[in-house]
This record gives C-alpha cells, sequence and structure tokens, in this order.
C-alpha cells in the first residue's frame, strides 16, 4: 500500500544542537569529606550542555554536541561516550595544545557542593568563531546553550555567532544558564552577561537558585519568575528540586508536581528535564502553545528529572522513554 505524503514510517527526527562545553567531574569515592580529606575520586562525564545532548538521544531524539575538547585521551574518552549514545559529533573539535575540562566536585557533609575546576584554560574555552561547522548550526531545529560558554573569549563570540546562525536558519533558541558563580571573574558579571543573551531565547529554564540570583529576590513565586519574562519569551521554566516545576507561558501559567523517588544524586536532573522538554517539542510546537499539551510535556520532563536523580552520577543515569514511561504509569 502506498503511504501517503507525511506518513512515512521514515520522517527524519528532528535535530537538537547543544553547544557549550564536555568535561569530566571528578567525585570523591566517599561522600560528606571535602575536597582535600577525599581519599580517592571517580571520573563523572558532565558538563551540563553535553548531558543534554545525550538525554535527548537516549530518549529516541536526534541531537549533535558541538564544543571544542582537548586532543587527549580524556577529550577522545568523551568523544566516544557520545558517539556510544548516538550523538552526532560532526561539530566537535579538538585543540592540540589545551586540556579537557576537569572539575572536582565533592558534596560536603552539610549538602553543599563544592567545586575546584581545572580551566587554564581547558580546550572548550578556545573555540573560536571561524571553527564553527555552520551547516550542523544550520540544520538545528532547537539550538540549546548555557551561560558557561560565555565566560572567555573567543568561546564567547562563538556562542554568540552560533545562537545568529541558528535562529537565522529558523531554530528555536533553548538557553538554561546553568549558574557556576566560580568560574566567573565576580557575581556581578555572571549577572551581566548572563542577562546579556537573555532576549535572544525562546525558551528560559531557571533553577530556583538561579532564580534567586538573577533577580536579586529571595522569595520564589509567580512575580519573581515574572520578573524574568521578556517579550520574545515562548516559554519559562522554574524548576524546584522534589517541588517539580513552574511554567509562564504569554496566555497561562501553572506547576506541575514531582514524582517521588529515593534520590541519591541530584547532578544532571536540570539537563535531564530540559533534554526530555526539548524532545518533546521539536516535532511539535504546539506544546508551547497548548497548556494540556505542555503539562503532559512537563510529567514526562519532571519523571525524567526523577530518575536522573536515582543513580550516582548525571550521564549513566539519564533515562530511556520507556523507563520513563514505566515511572508515570506506576504513579
Ligand atoms: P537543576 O539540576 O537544574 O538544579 P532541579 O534540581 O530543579 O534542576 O531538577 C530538575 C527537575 O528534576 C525538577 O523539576 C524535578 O522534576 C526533578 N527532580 C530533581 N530533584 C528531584 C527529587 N529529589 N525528587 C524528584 N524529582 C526531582
Amino acid at each position: 500500500m502506498a503511504l501517503e505524503n507525511g506518513d512515512s514510517k521514515a520522517t527524519p527526527k528532528d535535530l537538537i544542537v547543544s553547544f557549550g562545553e564536555m568535561l569530566i567531574d571528578f567525585v570523591p569515592t566517599v561522600s560528606g569529606v571535602s575536597l582535600a580529606e577525599a581519599p580517592g575520586f571517580l571520573k563523572a562525564p558532565g558538563g551540563a550542555p553535553a548531558n543534554v545532548a545525550i538525554a535527548v538521544s537516549r530518549l529516541g531524539g536526534k541531537s549533535a554536541f558541538v564544543g571544542k575538547l582537548g586532543d587527549d585521551e580524556f577529550g577522545h574518552m568523551l568523544v566516544s561516550i557520545l558517539e556510544d549514545n548516538a550523538v552526532v559529533t560532526d561539530g566537535i573539535l579538538y585543540d592540540p595544545a589545551a586540556r579537557t575540562a576537569l572539575a572536582f566536585v565533592t558534596l560536603r557533609s552539610d549538602g553543599d557542593r563544592e567545586f575546584m575546576f581545572y580551566r587554564n584554560p581547558s580546550a572548550d574555552m578556545l573555540l573560536k568563531e571561524s571553527e564553527l561547522n555552520l551547516d550542523l548550526l544550520k540544520t538545528a531545529k532547537i539550538f540549546h546553550y548555557g551561560s558557561i560558554s560565555l565566560i572567555t573569549e573567543p568561546c564567547r563570540s562563538a556562542h554568540l555567532k552560533a545562537m545568529e546562525v541558528a535562529k537565522e536558519a529558523g531554530a528555536l533558541l533553548s538557553y538554561d544558564p546553568n549558574l557556576r558563580l566560580p568560574l566567573w571573574p565576580s557575581p556581578e558579571d555572571a549577572r551581566d552577561q548572563i542577562m546579556s543573551i537573555w532576549e535572544s531565547a525562546d525558551i528560559i529554564k531557571v533553577s530556583d537558585v538561579e532564580l534567586e540570583f538573577l533577580t536579586g529576590n529571595d522569595t520564589i513565586d509567580d512575580q519573581s519568575a515574572l520578573s524574568l519574562w521578556h517579550p520574545g519569551l515562548k516559554l519559562l521554566l522554574v524548576t524546584l528540586g522534589e517541588k517539580g516545576c513552574r511554567y509562564y507561558t504569554k496566555d497561562f501559567h501553572g506547576a506541575v508536581d514531582a514524582f517521588k523517588v529515593k534520590a541519591v544524586d541530584t547532578t544532571g536532573a536540570g539537563d535531564s528535564f530540559v533534554g526530555a522538554l526539548l524532545c518533546k517539542i521539536v516535532n511539535d510546537h504546539s506544546v508551547l502553545e497548548d497548556e494540556i499539551q505542555l503539562r503532559e510535556a512537563l510529567k514526562f520532563a519532571n519523571a525524567c528529572g526523577a530518575i536522573t536523580t536515582t543513580k550516582k552520577g548525571a550521564i549513566p543515569a539519564l533515562p530511556t522513554e520507556s523507563e520513563v514511561l514505566e515511572l508515570i504509569q506506576g504513579s
């Protein structure tokens, strides 16, 4: 039987391109100790934009990662991880001189995370505008990024150019600032630079902590969230950890509860949430305008975030679609 137009089994999936840093977190083998007290460390590949790319492909979507790595064993290891997860790697470069970024991360007994970064400079900071794979960027239906790539040149200019090229080619721009204060020269600089690209984004996701930081107000409510609204925005999300998320569009707003799970490591929950949501939006933009569809998509994204907290590390904990549906159906 002839297939009608649009009924082809081989409908190509629309591409989500994630731009920025991929690095290795070194996590202590025992928890509740300072970096100095840690007896040893395990490698945990990460970097929020790379986590988002893997989150998308693990859910069955099509994603690419764009960024620069060191031409060293760690850089090649990270690319293999992306390849093993079916992420398109055509936009990745190796820097011949600088190393792949490393971060030593520990969860102290008071619950605070302590970070120590090795970026002096690291390869991701050295991506140049002239090195961008423009053909790949032009095929993105969604272009996703954070703010770490804005901190230093030449990566900052490459980031701005990539946004421009993707937007001109018709992509939706998705922004999750992923605040890492110790990487910025000062908190004021972080706020100014994060806000400098605010109005280009179609979709923005902030955590409760980022909302407080960006507004300078420690109350998390609709008023403080809406103070971040800009006229071209299609969707603003505030994630609230075990309390779920809030959503805002120009026509409606509300909240979607989290799933109850036994969390062991929340690293990557926000990236998993974003990847899941982008998967739901990329082939059907009406999710952004229809509250019932959006709430369904956010329930799915909350389930992804929740599952990611149940295992150690970000990438190993990112779920497949069937794991997500199992959690949703069992709730
Ligand atoms: P980020 O990692 O950016 O700080 P959150 O911690 O708010 O983001 O997590 C993103 C989403 O993951 C939340 O909106 C929620 O749906 C889910 N999530 C995070 N932590 C938990 C938790 N402890 N229990 C259940 N769901 C969680």
